[in-house]
Order: structure tokens, then C-alpha cells, then sequence
């Protein structure tokens, strides 16, 4: 069975349409797919009103991305399965909207310090809506030859503990999760393995989100090395964490996953239960 249960359209940072994203799935046989923007549902309200043309062959359920930060370290939390009209998902996309306007002011305003203008509108044209994330600030540092890609534009400003860095701008952890659930949904720690921790940490971290209500870990996140899959499905065995996967893919590139993991693959001989077995 091939699914993917974490990726991007152009309503965040990603290069597809929602219509495109839905039609290279269907190109790729995926059985199930989940769109997962960050802090935002809008992919769903464009594919919402072709709904009855999705082929039987392919289920589609409701995802998002949400921004935190944990002990200054900044997560992204996966919610899958959930009512995107549920009051406590349109608070989460209101809230997590404002946070990036205004770290997006704060972003513009300390690369002003380094002579770096940007224009706010022209930065919301060029990302084609006002979801703005780093990815489109970068570009635009391409675009106006501040930096030689977006790559370089995170080295330089944008990356943790740059100089345009924001730590601290997002809802915290527990309401993240509370969101998601109170919307029928299911938590999920997205991609583990980016983020900087050391084993003890990793562990504190988890077992946190565990008690805020959490439920499930992203085993595979895009391409990585079957050693990596083997330690996070040893992490959910041992945690009682619902094993979730996705690509995050946000665009065709060479190098770079495409959409759909094939979980057939997955060798498990532990007592795992996969979250898609659960939606
Ligand atoms: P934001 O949600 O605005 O904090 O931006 C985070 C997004 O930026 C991630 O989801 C990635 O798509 C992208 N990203 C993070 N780090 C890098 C990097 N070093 N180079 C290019 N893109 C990155
Ligand atoms: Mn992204
Ligand atoms: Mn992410
Ligand atoms: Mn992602």
C-alpha cells in the first residue's frame, strides 16, 4: 500500500496546487493521502469543491502541520484526521495566522539591520497568499540577489540561531495538541529526527508530549536510512506511539522525496500500530 500522510501544497510552502498535489497521488497510486500545510487548511477548501471527482482508489483525510517550540527547540506537530470547520481548528489556523504576520514583521525587521529590505506585500504576492514562512522570505533573498539560493538564505539568516531568527512565536505545545484533538484528530511528532536532541532530551520530549495528550511519531519522514526507521519504530513500540509516515514532500526535485512511501516495506516485529490502521 502506498500512502503519504505528510506533505505541502502552494497554500504554504509547497510548489503544487492542491488539484496538482491530488492529481501526481493518484499518478503514484496512493491509496491514502493526507495534505498537511503548515498552520493552514485552505488546501481542503480547493479540493473540497471537486471532492466527488477524487477516484474511488484514493482516501483522502483531513492534515495539518502546526508550529511550536518545546524547551526553546522549535517541533512541528502533525494532526491528521481533523474536522477543519471544528471551532478549535479554525482558533489553531486564526492564531497560528497572527503568529506568522508578526514574526514575519520581526523577520523583516532585523534583516533591515543587516540592510536587507523587504516589501511585505510584495513578499505576500510572491508567495501567492499571506501564509508567509521562511521558505518564502529565502526565495525572495534570491530574488533580490541578497543570497545565491534559499539554501544559502538559511545558513546565513533564516536557520536556528541565525541572526533573523524568531525562537518564540507560536501557541505552545499543550494547546497544539488539545486543538488537534478536540477536532477529532490525532497528534503526531512530525519528522523526529530533525530536531537537535540529545538521546535524554529526545526521551523528556516525548514522554511530554505523551502526557499533553499526544499520540502517534512520524517512523519514516521522506528519504532517511532504514537504521533511522528502525530507531523510531523501537521508539513507538517502547512508547505505546501510534507509527505515522509522509513524505514532506513540498515540490518535484531532483534529490529530493517525492509524494508516497510504499509501507509495505516496513519490517515490524514489534507490537506496533500504524495510525492509518486508526483513521
Ligand atoms: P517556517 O514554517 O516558516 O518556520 O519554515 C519552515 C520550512 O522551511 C520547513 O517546513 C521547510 O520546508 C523549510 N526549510 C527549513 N530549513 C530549510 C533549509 N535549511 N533550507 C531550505 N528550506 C528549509
Ligand atoms: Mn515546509
Ligand atoms: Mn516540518
Ligand atoms: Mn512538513
Amino acid at each position: 500500500m502506498i500512502i503519504d500522510l505528510h506533505c505541502h501544497t502552494n497554500c504554504s510552502d509547497g510548489k503544487l496546487s492542491p488539484t496538482e498535489l491530488i492529481n501526481l497521488a493518484i499518478e503514484n497510486k496512493l491509496e491514502l493521502l493526507a495534505i498537511t500545510d503548515h498552520d493552514c487548511t485552505n488546501a481542503y477548501t480547493e479540493i473540497n469543491k471537486q471532492i466527488n471527482k477524487l477516484p474511488n482508489s484514493l482516501k483522502l483525510i483531513n492534515g495539518i502541520e502546526i508550529s511550536t517550540s518545546w524547551n526553546g527547540i522549535g517541533i512541528h506537530i502533525v494532526g491528521l484526521n481533523i474536522d477543519i470547520n471544528s471551532k478549535s481548528i479554525l482558533e489553531a489556523v486564526s492564531f497560528q495566522k497572527q503568529a506568522r504576520i508578526e514574526r514575519t514583521e520581526k523577520i523583516i525587521h532585523k534583516l533591515a539591520k543587516k540592510k536587507i529590505v523587504i516589501d511585505y506585500k510584495t513578499l505576500i504576492k510572491q508567495a501567492g497568499h499571506d501564509n508567509i514562512g521562511r521558505p518564502h522570505i529565502a526565495q525572495y533573498l534570491v530574488n533580490n540577489n541578497y543570497v545565491v539560493s534559499v539554501d544559502k538564505a538559511f545558513q546565513k539568516y533564516l536557520g536556528t540561531g541565525k541572526s533573523a531568527n524568531i525562537k518564540q512565536c507560536w501557541a505552545d505545545m499543550e494547546q497544539i495538541i488539545n486543538w488537534i484533538t478536540n477536532a477529532g484528530g490525532i497528534a503526531i511528532i512530525a519528522h523526529p529526527n530533525k530536531y537537535k536532541m540529545t538521546r535524554t532530551k529526545q526521551h523528556y520530549f516525548i514522554d511530554s508530549f505523551i502526557e499533553m495528550g499526544g499520540k502517534g511519531i512520524e517512523i519514516i519522514s521522506g528519504r532517511q536510512p532504514i537504521d533511522v526507521t528502525n530507531k523510531y519504530i523501537r521508539l513507538a513500540n517502547d512508547k505505546g506511539l501510534l507509527a505515522s509516515v509522509g513524505s514532506d514532500f513540498h515540490k518535484i526535485a531532483k534529490y529530493q522525496p517525492t509524494l508516497g512511501i510504499n509501507v509495505k516495506h516496513i519490517k515490524v516485529s514489534n507490537n506496533i500500530d500504524f495510525v492509518w490502521n486508526n483513521l
